[in-house]
């Protein structure tokens, strides 16, 4: 294990020297027309030595704005003053990018094949090089996903509480929430944690689509734990700096009939018990079933299709921990992304400022 900061840095048979930017292509199963399949991933190693961290994306083949969050990173100009090192894999899942899929070929949820065998699925192979490149070569990780398929999420951050040192990773993510959500049987989290290796998932808007607030939410985000952890220079904090809201479990509402969904609320919403989220409803109007949030909260999901099966999951509801001024909180966030220094203040120019090498 190379997990002394000191110790050289091989991956996929590449050595990194200090000082230098180099993208390794790790072999994995060949396509069946006999083209070869890589995993590309781009290491920055600074001169300095310093925390290795590894940023994944599209573990999930259809969530891709952990992709382009990634492709902006690597073009931010403060990496030159890199401390330690930076490992960066935008696609994880190379088939389910390819097919825009959130699986494998073979039809396994990578992020429920970790930490895999060298002779096992697809999946298991594949989650086991990752393990074996990635993982056993940081001392951090990242790994950014977004909502399913006509689901979005409001940005937030996922973490074990009882993991203090990646409870510390999300503290310094600053994202608008941070939600305990348990270790799940064959994650990438579980795996990680398992080998001592502090780690956050940031969760942020929806599948096959750019959200742009999603992005500079998770760029801003990657970028504060760089700091925190030493491997870019600390900035003044600012005191505008506003404190996530802490969400201890979530409950999801769900249809209670099939039919056509008039929804009342979005993402960021501050609901109260009772409250009517949506009515269900058919195309000829003849009954209207309110759905209610069930606990107080934040909604964190929620669908975006109109179109619900009875017993679909609508509303995923976080439950805070303290009854804080929660619409406020999220408020003060929104503003703060608009003068984040970290950020420019639109798209065109977040491309002019971010060109790619
Ligand atoms: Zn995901």
């Amino acid at each position: 294990m190379a997990r002394d900061s000191r110790a050289p840095l091989v991956i996929g048979g590449s050595t990194i020297q200090r000082g230098s930017r180099e993208t390794v292509h790790l072999p994995v199963a060949p396509m069946y027309t006999a083209m070869e399949m890589t995993m590309p991933v781009h290491v920055i190693r600074g001169k300095k030595d310093g925390p290795r961290l590894f940023v994944s994306a599209a573990i999930h083949g259809d969530e891709i704005n952990g992709v382009e969050i990634i492709r902006r990173l690597l073009a931010r100009p403060e990496l030159s003053r890199l401390r330690g090192t930076l490992i960066a894999v935008p696609v994880v899942n190379v088939y389910g990018y390819t097919a825009r899929s959130r699986y494998l070929p073979d039809r396994r949820d990578l992020n429920r094949s970790f930490p895999g065998s060298q002779t096992g699925s697809m999946a298991s192979r594949l989650a086991d090089t990752f393990m074996q490149e990635i993982v056993e070569n940081a001392t951090h990780g990242i790994d950014l996903h977004t909502g399913a398929v006509h689901r979005t999420n409001l940005p937030h951050v996922r973490v074990c509480f009882s993991q203090k040192e990646s409870l510390e990773l999300a503290q310094a993510f600053r994202v608008p929430l941070i939600m305990h959500s348990d270790l799940r049987d064959g994650s990438l989290r579980q795996a990680v944690v398992e080998t001592d290796v502090p780690m956050l998932l940031y969760e942020a808007g929806e599948a096959l689509r750019f959200d742009e607030q999603a992005i500079r939410v998770g760029l801003r985000g990657v970028l504060n734990v760089m700091r925190t952890i030493g491997m870019l220079p600390a900035r003044r904090a600012s005191r505008k700096q506003v404190q996530p809201l802490i969400a201890k479990s979530s409950r999801w509402m769900r249809a209670p009939d099939s039919g056509t969904l008039v929804s009342m609320c979005s993402v960021g919403d501050v609901v109260s018990e009772g409250q009517v989220l949506a009515l269900v409803t058919d195309p000829l109007g003849r009954e209207e079933i309110p759905i209610k949030a069930r606990t107080a909260g934040v909604i964190v999901g929620a669908t975006v299709l109109p179109l619900v099966y009875e017993g679909e999951a609508l509303f995923n509801v976080a439950e805070l921990e303290t009854n804080r001024d929660a619409v406020g909180a999220l408020e003060r966030f929104e503003s703060n992304l608009g003068v984040d220094p970290d950020l420019p203040p639109s798209l065109e120019a977040a491309q002019a400022h971010d060109p790619i090498d």
